[in-house]
Parts: C-alpha cells; structure tokens; sequence
C-alpha cells in the first residue's frame, strides 16, 4: 500500500471529522480559477491548484508539463500514467503533512495554491469520450425483473455469465450541481394501446459508482483480469437519471434510449483506486453458475464503500431514502472491463463506466425509487407530510460516499442535482 495511504498521515490544513478529503486521499478533479481551468485536489475544505504547486516547485522531479496541468479536463494528466500520478499524490501528501513546512510558512505560495472550496467552481473532471452503463448489481436486476417479469425467474438467462450493459450517451454527463431538466417523451399510459407524448411523469435516479478509463487499448486488444486495474484510473459517483415511462415504452428489443441520455451526474472528484485500497473486499461467490474462464474473479475486487441518497424538497427537509453499499456488485469493475473488451472493443482514457443500479438486500438499501417505492406501489412518506414515488419538480437528489477504516474517512463528496419543470 502507498504511504500516502497511512492512517496516521495529518495534514497541516485542518480536516474535520465527517470530511471526505484527509490527506489519504488526494482525489483528483477540475477547479475554473478566472478565465482557466486547473487540475486540482482538495484536503479538508481547501482545493489545491496543482498547476500552480507544480510551478512552484512544489512537484520538482517529476517533470510534469504545465499545459498538463492548466487544463479543463483531467485525460492529459491521466495519460501521464499511474506510475506517474500516484508519485504526484505521494508528493502531494508529502508537502501537506503536518511537519512539512515548506509551503506551510511561505504566504504567496499558499495564497496562490489554496483555495476555499466555498469560493471556487468545480467543473466537470474528464471528457467522456464514451460511456457504457452496466446491471451489475444482483438484487437490483431481480428486483427489476420481479416488477416487470416473471418473479420466478426474475433474472434473465444470461444475467449470471456476463456483466449486462449498455452503451449511452457521454454528450449529457454534467457534474454535480447542473440542475436536470424533466425529460419530455414517448409514453404509454397504463390503460391504453396509443402512445403519449408529454412530460416524463415516473422520474427516476439510480445509485451508481463509474469508473474512469486510464488506460487506452488498441482496437483489437484485450484486457484480462490481472491487468484489468492498470487500467481503471479512479471511482465518482454516477446518478444515472432516469425516465421510467419513456424507457418502459422504448426499451424492446434494443435497451435504454432517451429515457436514459437526457442528463447524468457525477461527482466533481475522482478518487483513485490506490485511495480506496483499504476498502478492498471479497466478491460475491460465483459458483452457480461459474463464469467463463476469461471472467472468472480470485482476488478481493470489491470496495466497501457505503453509499447514500437523500431526497430534499424545494423548500422542506430532505430525507436518506437510500443507503446501500458498492460491495454488493456481482460482477466488479475488472469483469465489467475485461468482458467490455473481450471481443476487441478498443477504451480510450477518460471513458466512463458506471456500475448500474447497486441495490443491496433490503428496501431501504435499494438504489432506486422504482425499487424503494415498488413501481409507485410503496410511497415514501418525506418530514414535511408530502409522500414520494418517484422525483417531483424543484426535488434535489443528492447522493454521497465513503468508506471508513482505522479512522480514516476517504469519500467523494457530494452529487446534487435539482430538477427543474418540463420546457413547454
Ligand atoms: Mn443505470
């Protein structure tokens, strides 16, 4: 494990608590400082410009170029590599820790690097060149097919031999805070044979966690299950909003379409796969049936990491309708990727790929509302006596994340969205 990890790291910024970002985890996003935009971190509330830490010489040895770094999007600093980025975080967690006073004692330096979360604009930390959404997660996809098929036979035959997925939309993933707009569209009314077209009434989030692509492959190329996670870069939390009418009436035979595409959002930080190391876990057993050699999974390729949604009202209190966990994947990032590029499919740095829905066991950990509130059937009853079944207009959906170990707290922060009514 890095010793950027080590639980006893403290940082000379304060950190409170119930704060995602202690020194540990150096996650990595995009801050527009006046007309640019700069590849930055965060510790406790303070974002730091790594643009300006670099120039500094803060980072001197690893020979980073400054264009890298004066950047709007996180995919040049990516390509640098693992190697290379994981030395900028152990760099990073060298110059903030509690002795090092370097930066510590000299103002201008700290002025220009530091700045208060507060005050500055997370944008959106990768352009997605592609981005592919998965249905990996067991109880989700059996409570789907209770709802709408056959509670016998709730998954589909080939549910158990291969990670399902998707290929969506990369155009409409916003980062936290860009309000989503109710999506407009086709619909089928319960009791009638003739589509509507009108505002999307059952809308919908979905808890996910993506994973960003760090690693290109050529068309043609494979990647397996050893070297799988040279090639995941780090993890954000993904709402894959959705249109439950418009996608009921549009999804045979081809999958989700517009009840998918119309906005999806992410948290502003990409945190590493070497962050959340302490939260490896086992995966779920595949013995009946086995998987395919070229899937078959031997290590711990889970992450413990607990995972929360809360609904808040336009003007009321919010309330946590949702807590489940990333652990509950059946088939972990590695397989989604291996079998994404079993058949040749070339990535490219900055693809996303989200986890699907990751529902666990019981209700109150479903990722969904179409799951919470059972297809509408279950309403949920909010603090200020309105009952939800699914998203109203004004609601704000905001999703959160962490895993704890030893004290240390590493989390992503927040993902918010606030659905703005219908165009007319
Ligand atoms: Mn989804």
């Amino acid at each position: 494990m890095s010793k950027a990890n080590d639980p006893v790291l403290q940082s000379w910024i304060p950190v409170n608590e119930d704060s995602d970002f202690p020194i540990q985890n150096i996650p990595f996003g995009i801050m527009k400082k006046g007309k640019g935009h700069r590849v930055s971190t965060i510790i406790g509330d303070q974002v730091i410009d790594i643009f300006e830490l670099n120039k500094r010489g803060y980072l001197s040895g690893l020979d980073i170029p400054n264009s890298v770094l004066k950047n709007e999007f996180l995919n040049d600093f990516i390509s640098l590599g693992k190697k290379k980025t994981n030395k900028v975080r152990e760099k990073i967690s060298d110059v903030f820790k509690k002795r090092s006073r370097k930066l510590k004692n000299n103002d201008s330096d700290r002025k220009a690097i530091l700045n208060d979360v507060s005050k500055v604009e997370l944008t959106m930390p990768v352009k997605v060149g592609d981005y592919t959404d998965f249905y990996s997660s067991r109880d989700h996809a059996t409570n789907v097919g209770k709802m709408f098929r056959d509670p016998e036979n709730a998954l589909l035959p080939n549910w158990l031999h291969l990670p399902v997925g998707y290929h969506g939309r990369a155009s409409s993933i916003v980062v936290s805070g860009t309000p989503i707009r109710r999506p407009k569209g086709q619909q089928i009314p319960a009791d009638s044979k003739q589509p509507v077209y009108g505002p999307c009434k059952l809308l919908d989030f979905e808890m996910e966690v993506a994973f960003v692509v760090g690693k290109k492959t050529e068309l043609g190329e494979t990647i397996n299950m050893d070297n799988a996670e040279d090639h995941i870069f780090g993890l954000t939390l993904f709402n894959d909003w959705s249109a439950r009418d418009i996608q009921k009436w549009e999804y045979v035979p081809l999958g989700p379409f517009l009840g998918k595409n119309f906005g999806s959002s992410i948290s502003p930080w990409i945190v590493t796969l070497e962050a959340l190391e302490p939260f490896r876990t086992t995966s779920p057993k595949q013995e009946d049936p086995k998987p395919l050699p070229y899937l078959k999974n031997t290590k711990k390729r889970n992450y413990n990491i607990s995972l929360f949604v809360d609904v808040i009202p336009e003007n009321g209190e919010g309330k946590t309708v949702c807590e489940t966990n990333f652990k509950y994947m059946y088939w972990n990032m590695c397989q989604q990727l291996v079998h994404h590029t079993v058949n040749g499919c070339n990535v490219n740095v900055g693809d996303m790929c989200a986890s699907g829905t990751i529902s666990g066991p019981k209700r109150g950990s479903f990722g969904s509302m179409l799951e919470i509130s059972w297809k509408g059937s279950m309403p949920v009853d909010m603090p200020d006596g309105t009952q939800r079944k699914f998203i109203q207009d004004h609601d704000t959906v905001v999703m959160r994340g962490f895993g704890t170990k030893n004290g240390v707290r590493i989390g992503f922060g927040e993902v918010t969205g606030k659905i703005l009514p219908a165009l007319k």
